[in-house]
């Protein structure tokens, strides 16, 4: 049915890879690039079959991805590559003419800083060019906006109160890890905390807000207001919404070591002169921190991740939590990576698959909760990240 472009063999591109080959009748023809090929050639090794062509390409260039599309053909690139690379490959796409989808938004490597803005800029453009471009298809943002859109379908007149809770009950067995790529990971925690309430945002300390909540066959964990990106696009969309918040758990362990990265400078992100040579803190670090590609094997624990829902039907007030907890084990076993790298590389591979059978697509740039989220919301259930609802409960908020 068509023709797909992996950009680049990180955990999550490992966990797309494995999920396009299984569906195989969709995903005709697949290629895997990345910075280090060999990386690309050990996992179409342990796929097998032949099933995957690889290559080698510098996703911060323009022309050398304009080259490789104009080569491979895709119809659809799925960009599962740092933050940073997002607008060189959305300008390739543009060029080239490729379809696109990614699962995070831009983020300039010189500031921490997400918003949409900068992607949604490029509406004009791809709608011009009768391109599609699928922006934030992981678990949050990604799932979390198909849970809120298909609420909203089905069960309230307004939403009015909308929670993401993501919890990682997992253990790695490791002193301090990432889940998925080290340097995203921690320009995003230690960032300030945001929330949405009554139609403006409300800035916190890091880390500052937290309060117990119970996840379904986790029990009560201690949970952090974050600013997560998907707050940003989905107030835009479900305009009745009064207060969204997201939040996530954290160990003490992982707590203590992240302040002391912090209070030493290693979060850094400027340069600094390291014996004559221009060194970034963070990157530094990251290149000593466990790869989240290894963390998998003794992986054990689940992570549960939902949004829990308040609002009106029919003049009568509901809550909704809607959630999928996914086994790291499991999630091992099938594709040799962590829950983290599962949930974020399924949904990135359901996302191109809704493109690719015409659900999902349409010219312009989209968030995920703007599409029909019931064909999406099928596919969970089978390729591997089924989901559960509960009506009316203690919501905890
Ligand atoms: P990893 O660190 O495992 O992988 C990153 C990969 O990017 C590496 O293979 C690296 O190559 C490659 N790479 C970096 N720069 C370039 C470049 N210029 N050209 C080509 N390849 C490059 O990251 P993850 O897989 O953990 O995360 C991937 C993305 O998924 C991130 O953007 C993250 O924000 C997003 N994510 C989204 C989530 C969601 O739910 N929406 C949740 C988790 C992650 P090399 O090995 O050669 O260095």
């Amino acid at each position: 049915m068509g023709r797909v472009l992996i950009i680049v063999a990180g955990g999550v591109g490992t966990v797309v890879a494995h999920k396009v080959t299984q569906n195989s009748t969709i995903f005709t023809d697949i290629m895997l690039a990345s910075r280090t090929k060999s990386k690309c050639d050990k996992i179409a090794e342990a796929i097998g079959g032949n099933k995957i062509k690889t290559v080698q390409v510098d996703a911060d260039k323009v022309e050398e991805l304009v080259a490789l599309f104009n080569e491979f053909k895709p119809d659809i690139v799925i960009n599962v590559a740092l933050p940073y690379q997002d607008l060189t490959i959305m300008d390739a796409c543009l060029i080239a003419g490729v379809n696109y989808l990614d699962t995070a938004n831009y983020e300039p490597l010189d500031e921490a800083k997400f918003k949409y803005s900068w992607q949604w800029a490029y509406q004009e453009r791809f709608k011009k060019a009768g391109l599609t471009a699928i922006l934030g298809c992981g678990f949050d943002p990604g799932v979390t906006g198909v849970f809120t859109a298909y609420a909203a379908k089905h069960y309230f007149n307004e939403i009015h109160y909308l929670d993401i809770v993501d919890c990682n009950a997992g253990d790695h067995h490791k002193a301090f890890a990432t889940n998925f790529n080290p340097e995203i990971n921690i320009r995003e925690i230690t960032q300030k905390g945001r929330y949405y309430e009554n139609g403006r945002w409300v800035e916190t300390g890091s880390l500052e807000i937290h309060q117990p909540v119970t996840y379904p066959n986790v029990g009560p964990k201690e949970s952090y207001l974050l600013y997560h990106e998907e707050l940003e696009s989905l107030v835009k969309n479900f305009p009745t919404i009064k207060r969204a918040r997201f939040w996530m758990t954290f160990g003490q362990e992982y707590l203590t070591h992240l302040r002391v990265i912090q209070n030493i400078g290693m979060a850094r992100i400027d340069e600094i002169d390291y014996n004559g040579q221009k060194i970034v803190p963070i990157q530094f670090l990251k290149a000593v921190l466990p790869n989240p590609q290894d963390l998998g094997e003794n992986y054990t624990g689940e992570t549960s991740i939902g949004c829990r829902i308040k609002g009106i039907k029919d003049g009568k007030e509901l809550t909704y939590y809607v959630y999928n907890n996914c086994s790291h084990e499991a999630a091992y076993r099938e594709t040799g990576m962590q829950g983290v790298s599962y949930t974020t590389g399924v949904p990135a591979m359901i996302g191109a698959m809704m493109f690719l059978t015409g659900e999902w697509k349409q010219p312009g740039v989209f968030n995920v909760e703007e599409f029909n989220p019931d064909p999406f919301m099928e596919q969970l259930n089978k390729q591997g990240l089924p989901w559960h609802e509960e009506f009316n409960g203690d919501l905890e908020f």
